[in-house]
C-alpha cells in the first residue's frame, strides 16, 4: 500500500525524468514540460489534449480560459483543483496550438500511463477526442461517448472512464457548454460508484520496453558505443525529499 507522500515523491520522480524529456521534436518549440497538477492521491483525474500557450509559459495545465471554465464547472459540483489530478496526453505544446501528431502520443504516452499507475484514480475524465480515442483504444469520437461512464482497463488497472467534450469547444458553442455541464453534473454519481471491480494480476510475458518513436537527440546510447564502457562513479546516495514539491508541478 503505497501512502500519500510516497506517492507524491514517486509522482514527483517521473516529473522530475519530464522535465528535461527530448524525446521528440516538441522540446525544441515548448518554453516548460507542462507535466500535470493536483492532487497525488486524487480519485478523480481529468486528461486533456496538450499544452496550449497560458500553460506553456507557465508549466501548468489548464490555466487559460479553458481552464477556467474547468474551475467553474467543478466549483459548480462542489470540488476545486486541489481535488482532482489534471494531465494532459501530450506534456509540451504543439507550435501554434496545432492538433497533437500520432508519433508525439506515441512518444508522450509513457508519461501519462505513469501518472495514472501512480495516482490510481478510480475516475478518469477524458476531455476531448484526443485523450478519450487514446485511452479507449480507438477512434470512437466524443459526440458519440461523452456523459456515458465505462469501466476500462487502463494499464494493468480498471478504471470508471468518463468522457466530456473538451473545455476549450464548449467555450464557443453553447450548445456544448450545456452538454458538457449536465455531464459534469452527474460526476458525482460516477464517483460515488466508487472503485470498479479490479481484474486479477497478472504475471507480465515479458518486461515492455520503450521504443523511441523518434531518433533520440544527444549524446548515442552507451550501447552504440565503440570501445570498452568506463568504469562507473560510485552511486551519490539520493537527495533528501524535499517537503514541498516545486510550485511548477503542483502537487498538492
Ligand atoms: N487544453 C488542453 O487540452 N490542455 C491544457 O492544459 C490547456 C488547454
Amino acid at each position: 500500500m503505497t501512502t500519500p507522500p510516497e506517492r507524491r515523491a514517486l509522482l514527483k520522480a517521473v516529473y522530475d525524468e519530464a522535465k528535461g524529456c527530448l524525446r521528440c521534436p516538441l522540446h525544441e518549440t515548448r518554453t516548460t514540460v507542462v507535466f500535470g497538477a493536483g492532487n497525488a492521491n486524487a480519485d478523480l483525474m481529468f486528461i486533456g489534449e496538450a499544452p496550449g500557450a497560458n500553460e506553456d509559459k507557465q508549466g501548468l495545465p489548464f490555466v487559460g480560459q479553458a481552464g477556467k471554465l474547468l474551475d467553474k464547472l467543478l466549483a459548480e459540483i462542489g470540488l476545486e483543483r486541489r481535488d482532482v489530478f489534471v494531465a494532459n496526453v501530450l506534456k509540451c505544446r504543439p507550435p501554434g496550438n496545432r492538433d497533437p501528431h500520432p508519433a508525439e502520443i506515441e512518444t508522450c504516452q509513457e508519461y501519462l500511463w505513469r501518472q495514472v499507475e501512480l495516482i490510481e484514480p478510480t475516475v478518469i475524465c477524458t476531455l476531448g477526442n484526443f485523450s478519450t480515442k487514446l485511452l479507449r483504444g480507438d477512434s470512437t469520437g466524443i459526440s458519440r461517448l461523452h456523459g456515458v461512464p465505462e469501466v476500462r482497463i487502463v494499464g494493468a488497472r480498471a478504471v470508471r472512464l468518463y468522457p466530456l467534450f473538451h473545455p476549450a469547444a464548449a467555450l464557443y458553442t453553447p450548445r456544448m457548454l450545456e452538454t458538457l455541464r449536465a455531464d459534469f453534473e452527474r460526476l458525482p454519481e460516477v464517483l460515488a460508484l466508487g472503485p470498479p471491480q479490479q481484474p486479477d494480476p497478472v504475471e507480465p510475458a515479458f518486461e515492455p520496453t520503450f521504443e523511441p518513436a523518434f531518433e533520440p537527440a544527444g549524446e548515442p546510447a552507451r550501447s552504440d558505443l565503440l570501445g570498452p564502457i568506463p568504469e562507473l562513479e560510485p552511486e551519490e546516495p539520493p537527495p533528501p525529499i524535499e517537503p514541498e514539491p516545486a510550485t511548477q508541478l503542483g502537487l498538492f
